[in-house]
């Protein structure tokens, strides 16, 4: 899974480490909670200077589909807390639509351990308190660690408060490179890994494999014990909700398809994708089989010269794809499947 090279530019060197997490030693600068296959990347100071790249077509139907709409407070309870599995528990939407992810954002994994919570994904900065108001309903431990799918606003926006509150933050070093060159950024995750790495807390182990596919650096987060896996956008069980890939933040279809192959490598029963309910190792052999169908597809209508009109109405109408946001996708699809 994914080739990977460090922030600093150098290819990463070495055996494994194997250090595990401490008690006394949560924070960041101290690396010693993580092993990593590849690298560790803390948050270099460069990152703050780089230059800011103007955004893409795509990425400002991401900023106008999913970030605007982040800005509403939120009214009502939006979300509930499921238990996925014993000791498992994700906070979900009521309801599964296109409308609650852009109000509320992603599904949050939470994974209670008797030294703290690991959290994967965080939702719009406004849902904080819902988040915080579920996680104290199944114990008064701190949240440690905050692990990002990817670094869109809709799973990363709360990852600020999260961070705050002394939580730290873990993204992927690609993904953490696409947070630093959004115009505006006023915080980075304390933390960037490459390749795999394992987080180790309170007895309990989680296993993080950089993959891509939605983005350049997505996570897919497996606890190897339960056998469940947060697998982020790499797809989405809402009906409403396409497959997307975010070419501006380095994703590609062929690497979606390709990287839900390594997710079916693991060993588990139960995936928590970003975006609607659960789903079990049969449904994710359907999601890639249709995944492979519609990129196929849309490569076959592509050679014939189809416009982008045309190839988003057969796509709606041969597979229910193609609502939107998936048409700030079609360029860049275009592009990638020829
Ligand atoms: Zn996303």
């Amino acid at each position: 899974m994914g080739n990977s090279v460090c922030l600093d530019g150098k290819a990463p060197t070495g055996a494994p480490r194997r250090i595990h997490a401490r008690e006394n030693s949560p924070r960041p600068n101290d690396p010693n909670f993580l092993t990593s296959t590849a690298c560790l990347v803390m948050v270099p100071p460069m990152l703050n200077t780089l230059n800011r790249l103007s955004l893409s077509v795509a990425a400002l139907l991401f900023a106008i589909g999913f970030i605007a709409n982040a800005q509403q407070a939120p009214a009502g309870p939006p979300t509930e807390l499921h238990k996925i599995k014993e000791g498992v528990y994700e906070i979900a939407n009521i309801d599964a639509n296109l409308d609650a992810i852009r109000k509320y954002g992603g599904n949050v994994l939470v994974y209670p351990t008797n030294d703290g919570v690991i959290l994967v994904d965080s939702k719009f900065e406004p849902m904080h308190d819902d988040i915080m108001a579920k996680v104290k309903s199944l114990t008064d431990k701190p949240v440690k660690y905050v692990i990002l799918t990817h670094n869109h606003a809709d799973h990363s926006g709360g990852a600020a408060k999260m961070s705050a509150m002394g939580a730290t933050i873990i993204i992927s070093a690609d993904d953490l490179e696409n947070m630093a060159r959004a115009p505006n950024h006023a915080w980075l995750p304390e933390v960037g890994y490459s390749g795999r790495a394992q987080l180790h807390l309170g007895g309990k182990e989680v296993q993080l494999y950089e993959v891509r596919g939605h983005t350049k650096g997505d996570t897919l987060v497996y606890l190897p014990v339960e056998r469940v896996v947060e697998s982020g956008d790499l797809f989405a069980t809402v009906e409403e909700l396409p497959y997307i890939v975010d070419y501006s933040s380095g994703g590609g279809w062929m690497d979606l398809s390709n990287e839900i192959d390594e997710l079916l490598k693991l060993d588990f029963d139960l995936v928590v994708p970003g975006h609607g309910p659960p789903v079990t190792r049969q449904d994710v052999v359907k999601i890639r089989n249709r995944v492979v169908a519609i990129r196929e597809r849309f490569r076959a209508l592509n050679r014939e010269k189809k416009t982008q009109e045309e190839i988003g109405q057969t796509l709606m109408k041969e597979f229910g794809w193609g609502k939107e946001p998936a048409p700030g996708n079609i360029p860049g699809m275009m592009q990638e499947l020829r």
